[in-house]
Parts: structure tokens; C-alpha cells; sequence
């Protein structure tokens, strides 16, 4: 609520309030008047009645020779000076003001004044003067009764009514009016509150429950499940390359994005659980499982739904996530716990290439210790030039000519020994030496064919293969260009591989990067065809090359028909496209017959040539060269 609103709304209940008081006090002030005005008009006049009654008395007492004359004398002064001072005394002012009373009073003095002399002059025989006396003090006592009667009675008593009706009527009124605003007041002030809550509990960007917020649902989750002897599962939800589309594509996509995988989160999870961002692109989802249910049902829903494509102004994006999840309570009773297992999870799955969803397991701790071991040991590798490439041959398989050899990646760790390229890739890209790694492979690769090309193989080509990061930072066409100038390579001989993740935020700054390459004469792979997800529509837009058929495709097309009639349609697909063909994990010659007899061109694999060190490559190019059979075993 702005301050100017609630200034406003404080003032009018203010003024309010003091108005309320002050017609409370008026109505008081109204009552005291009256009661006091009752109380002294009629202490007044009953005290006149009184000294009329006692003048009488002394009359008769004369009559009777109980009393003398000067006894009557002093009634008859007694009863003058209470007329006057009710006419003039100070205490009797509130009488005086009664309406008809003065008239009343003056007549009495008046009755009086006639009286004066009579009264002094009177004797005991004079017991008619007495008599005329005492009549027409029977008139003035009926008189002054009035004075009472009257203000008791009829009209004055009603107006007196009226005041105090009048004024409690204001303060009703204002009472109402206090009422009111305080009513309006405190709806502001919980509508107010209702506000602030939100805003302290959730998270702007998407509206959904922050970290703090968060804590609190869980733990209420945890009480259910305790009371209903049940489980929960807490799942952890990390999005793919999201700092790299935040980079490449600006903040503002990175929080459209951000807002619509709350939206399909939300949707997903409806009424199974809550949903909540605890910061960056990372997501937790609290689901409260019935009996027998199946955790990686929701896994799945969640993963499937991230995944829909987004369309952006210029392009479309398919976001990919990661997701961990871990069990309450057979996995965790505290909330630092639970969260720890999922995340653990989270990461496990972030660093499989084949999974990306985990169920925590206890031995997922240890591979995150040593993931985190290695990420340092990493950093050092690639300052200290402590890794290595290997190369494997890629062949014509018609001609058995080696067309282009395979950069692949290695790395030795004191304490784990060989650590898996893929490994090695995913760390970087976790701990943020994807580019240092990347630039160091084609700047390696590079250098390497370069030298074969001085020795004369002048024809060879490279293949680099480039991970999701370095393509998305925007950054891949300078570096190659940068990379190509160092080396003095011949663009021609580079070629470069992506997988079909790398391609999966496919926006027009990515595809723009690829054929900005391909104008230079670099050229472009797709690796692993057949195991990510690009739609062929996909595969039309690129500006590709090559497509690389997975080995799991190779390995099956002799057992299984279906994955013969896959790699059928793969090679004439590529043909289509005006792309060639390598087959990938070429183990045996049958495989390498049926391969060529499809009309694949090119061939990888161990039946052909293991991946080899720099020195070993170079044999196997000489030997080529020398005539010797190039296809070799490693
Ligand atoms: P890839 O690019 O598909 O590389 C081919 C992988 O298949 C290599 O595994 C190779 O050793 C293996 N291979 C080749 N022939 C056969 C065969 O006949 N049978 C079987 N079973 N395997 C065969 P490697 O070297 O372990 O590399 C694994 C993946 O790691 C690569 O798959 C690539 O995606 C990634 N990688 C390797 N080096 C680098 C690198 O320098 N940069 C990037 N970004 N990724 C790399
Ligand atoms: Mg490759
Ligand atoms: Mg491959």
C-alpha cells in the first residue's frame, strides 16, 4: 500500500475517532447539565415550597399564641431571601434559565412586596388578616410548586430528552464512521500483508515459492507423510547449458525460459505436490506419493514437459534438463539432507551421457567427490598441458584411404588413473573449463595435422569434436579462426563435430556460427546420429556435412533387422540431404561389408583402427603412403 493511502485512511479514522470522543464527551457533558439542572431546580423549588410551608406554619402558630410576632416576621424574611436569591444567586442560575421561570419568580417577589407591610404590622388578634394571609399563601405555595411540576413535566422534560437524543445520535454516527474506517483499515492492512507475504515467500520471475518458502512446504510435507505413514519425493531439476543461452541469447530469453518451465512444472505436478525455484535455472519439486506409487513416473512427466520446444522471435529452443531425485524418508529425515541426495543425484545425471534422470543411490557420493577432485585436478591439466590426444583413423571404406583422423581426448589422474573423455568433457562443463578445454583440443588437433600435412599428407583432414558450451558462448567461430590462423591450417582440413545436444538450442545465433564455418570451407558433422533428438526437420535446417551413425546402430545391424533397416535409412536420408556417411565402431568385417554394400563412404572403428597416440598416427600415415595396408589394428 503506497504511504499516501494509508496517511489518508489513518487520518479519516483519526478524525473519526476524535469525533467520536468529543460527541461523547458532549453527551456527558449534556447529561451531567441535565441531571444538574434537575437536581438544582428542583432542590430550588422544593426548598421555596419548604419556606412557604414554614411561613405558614408560624402563622398559624401566631393565630394560636404558640409563637409571637417577630417569629412570623422571620419566616416572612426567610421566605423573601430564598425568592431572591433564586432570582439572583449564583447556584440558581440553572433554574433562572429554565423557560417561564423568572416570569414565575418575579410574580412571587411582586406577592411578596405586597405582603411586606401586612406582615409587619400584624398582630395575634388579628386572626382575620391571619386567615386572608394563609389563603393567599396557599396560592403562591401552589406557585412555586409549579416552578416544579413545570420542569418536570411536558414539553421542557422532552426538549431536555431531545438534547441528549440528538447528541446520541452524532455519536452513533460517528461511532459508525469509526467503525467503518477501522473495518476498511484492517482489509487493507491483510491485503497488505497477503501482498508482502508473497512477495517474501516466492520468487518474482515465476511466481512460484522461493527457497525460504520452500523450507517451510517441505517441512509440512515431511508431517504428512509422518501422519499418513507415507513417502515424498523430493525431485531436483537442473536445466542444460541455461548459462550459455543466458550468454548467447541475452536475459531476457534466459528468463522467458525460466518462466515457462515454471509454467510446465506447475502443470505437471498440479495437486501431487509444490513446485519451487531455489535460485537460477535450478527447480525443486516436493511430491507427496500415495501407496505403491512409482517415482520416476513424475521423473519422466517432468523431463518430457521441460523438453517441448519453445519458440523464440527468431528460432526455436528445445530445452533439456537434468533431474535428481531423493526419498523421504528412506533417504534423508532432514530437509539438508533430502536435498543433498537429489542434488547429488542431479549431478550424477548431468554427467551421463545416458540418463537424465537419477534415483539417488549411496554410492553417488563418492563419484561426486571424486567428480569434484577431478574438476580441480582439470584446471591444472589444462594450465600445465598435462592432457593428451589420441587419433583415430576414419577410412574411405572403398579405397581403404585414410580420409581424416579423430581427435579424441585423454587424461590420466594420479589417484583414478584413465579418466573417460565424456567425463572429462562433463566436468568442464560444470565447473566452467568447457572453452579452455575446447580451445585447447582444437588448438592441439590443429597443430597435429598441420604437422602431418608439412610431412606430406597433405590431404588429411581433422576431426575436432566441440562441445555444447563453446557453441553456445558464440564464441565457436572466432576461436576457430583464431585457432586456424595460429596453426596455419588449411580451413579445409578441419572438421568439426557437433552432437546432436550441442544442436539442441537451436537458434538462429547457432545455426549462424555453423555456416559462417562452413563459408570458410570447414566442415561439419553431426556426431552420434540416431541417439539425441533432433527431428529430421531439424536435420534439413542445419548446414551439415556428415552424419556420424552411433556404433550402438553398428553394432546391432548384423543381429538385428531393425537396426539394419535403421542404418539403411539413416545413409539414404544423409544422401538426401547431400550428406555423407561415416559409420562409427566398425568391429567386425561383416559390419564393414553390409556398411559399404549400403553405400556408406566412410568407416571408424577398432576392426580398422583403434584411437592411437600422436607418434603411432603418424606411422600408420607413413605406412599408407609407403603402400602398406593402412588398415591397421591399434
Ligand atoms: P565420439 O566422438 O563418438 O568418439 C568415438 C568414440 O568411440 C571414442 O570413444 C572411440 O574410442 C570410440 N570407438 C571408436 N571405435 C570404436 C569401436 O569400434 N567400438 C567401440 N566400442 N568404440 C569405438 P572415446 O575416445 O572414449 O570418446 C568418447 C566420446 O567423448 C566421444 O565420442 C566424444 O563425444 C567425446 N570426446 C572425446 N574427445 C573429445 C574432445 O576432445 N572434445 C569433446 N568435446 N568431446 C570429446
Ligand atoms: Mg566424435
Ligand atoms: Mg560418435
Amino acid at each position: 500500500m503506497n504511504k499516501i493511502k494509508l496517511l489518508t485512511l489513518l487520518a479519516i479514522a483519526l478524525l473519526f475517532g476524535a469525533s467520536a470522543v468529543y460527541s461523547y464527551y458532549r453527551d456527558f457533558e449534556v447529561a451531567r447539565h441535565v441531571s444538574a439542572t434537575i437536581k438544582a431546580v428542583s432542590w430550588s423549588s422544593s426548598e421555596l415550597e419548604m419556606e412557604a410551608v414554614k411561613f405558614d406554619r408560624a402563622l398559624t402558630a401566631l393565630a394560636a399564641g404558640m409563637e409571637d410576632e417577630a417569629y412570623v416576621q422571620l419566616r416572612f424574611e426567610l421566605l423573601w431571601s430564598r425568592v431572591n436569591s433564586l432570582l439572583e444567586g449564583k447556584e440558581s442560575r440553572p433554574l433562572r434559565e429554565q423557560p417561564g421561570v423568572l416570569p414565575m419568580l418575579e410574580d412571587l417577589l411582586f406577592q411578596l412586596q405586597q405582603w411586606e407591610d401586612r406582615v409587619y404590622k400584624l398582630t395575634q388578634q388579628d386572626r382575620v388578616e391571619i386567615a386572608g394571609l394563609r389563603t393567599e399563601l396557599a396560592h403562591f405555595q401552589h406557585s412555586a410548586r409549579g416552578i416544579n411540576v413545570e420542569n418536570y413535566s411536558g414539553e421542557n422534560v422532552w426538549r431536555q430528552l431531545d438534547v441528549i437524543q440528538d447528541s446520541k445520535l452524532y455519536s452513533s454516527l460517528y461511532l459508525a464512521g469509526l467503525l467503518i474506517s477501522g473495518v476498511l483499515m484492517m482489509w487493507l492492512l491483510v491485503r497488505e500483508n497477503r501482498r508482502n507475504r508473497q512477495l517474501a515467500y516466492h520468487d518474482m520471475l515465476t511466481g512460484l515459492p522461493n527457497r525460504m518458502y520452500f523450507y517451510q512446504l517441505i517441512k509440512q510435507a515431511m508431517q504428512w507423510a509422518d501422519r499418513h505413514h507415507s513417502r515424498l519425493a523430493v525431485h531436483m531439476v537442473d536445466l542444460d547449458s541455461f548459462k550459455a543461452v543466458n550468454d548467447s541469447l541475452g536475459h531476457e530469453v534466459g528468463d522467458k525460459l525460466l518462466k515457462i518451465v515454471a509454467e510446465r512444472l506447475r502443470d505437471t505436478v498440479a495437486k501431487q505436490g509444490d513446485v519451487a525455484r531455489l535460485g537460477g535455472d535450478e527447480f525443486v519439486i516436493i511430491q507427496r506419493l500415495s501407496q505403491g506409487q512409482d517415482v520416476s513416473a513424475m521423473a519422466t512427466q517432468l523431463w518430457q514437459s521441460i523438453g517441448r520446444d519453445v519458440a523464440l522471435p527468431d528460432g526455436c529452443l528445445s530445452p533439456q534438463a537434468c533431474i535428481g531425485t531423493s526419498l523421504y524418508p528412506a533417504q534423508g529425515r532432514s530437509v539438508a539432507e533430502l536435498l543433498s541426495h537429489a542434488d547429488t543425484a542431479m549431478y550424477n545425471a548431468k554427467h551421463n551421457r545416458q540418463v537424465s534422470m537419477q534415483l539417488y543411490e549411496s554410492g553417488m557420493d563418492e563419484q561426486r567427490l571424486r567428480r569434484q577432485k577431478l574438476a580441480i585436478a582439470l584446471q591444472a591439466a589444462i594450465e600445465q598441458d598435462a592432457l593428451t590426444l589420441h587419433y583415430q583413423p576414419i577410412y574411405r571404406l572403398k579405397t581403404g584411404h585414410i580420409e581424416s583422423v579423430e581427435a579424441l581426448l585423454r587424461w590420466s589422474h594420479l589417484e583414478y588413473g584413465a579418466v573417460p573423455p565424456l567425463e572429462v568433457i562433463a566436468i568442464a562443463e560444470q565447473h566452467g573449463l568447457a572453452h579452455r578445454l575446447n580451445e585447447w583440443v582444437l588448438l592441439s588437433a590443429c597443430a597435429q595435422a598441420q604437422q602431418w600435412h608439412q610431412l606430406g599428407h597433405h590431404r588429411l583432414k581433422v576431426n575436432v569434436n566441440i562441445s555444447p558450451s563453446i557453441f553456445m558462448d558464440g564464441e565457436l567461430a572466432n576461436t576457430v579462426r583464431r585457432v586456424l590462423r595460429l596453426t596455419q591450417l588449411k580451413s579445409a582440413a578441419l572438421v568439426l563435430e557437433i552432437t546432436e545436444d550441442t544442436s539442441l538450442w537451436d537458434t538462429a545465433g547457432s545455426e549462424d556460427q555453423l555456416r559462417q564455418l562452413r563459408a570458410v570451407g570447414i566442415e561439419i558433422a553431426l556426431d552420434d546420429f540416431g541417439t539425441g533428438y533432433s527431428s529430421f526437420s531439424h536435420l534439413r535446417q542445419l548446414p551439415l556435412n556428415k552424419l556420424k551413425i552411433d556404433k550402438s546402430f553398428v553394432a546391432d545391424m548384423v543381429t538385428d533387422r531393425r537396426a539394419y533397416h535403421l542404418v539403411k535409412t539413416i545413409i539414404s536420408l544423409a544422401h538426401s540431404l547431400d550428406m555423407s556417411v561415416v559409420a562409427e565402431g566398425i568391429e567386425d568385417a561383416e559390419q564393414a561389408v553390409k556398411l559399404q554394400q549400403l553405400g556408406c563412404e566412410l568407416g571408424q572403428g577398432y576392426l580398422l583402427a583403434k584411437p592411437m597416440p600422436a607418434a603411432a598416427m603418424s606411422e600408420v600415415l607413413q605406412a599408407s603412403i609407403a603402400g602398406q595396408p593402412s588398415v591397421v589394428n591399434g
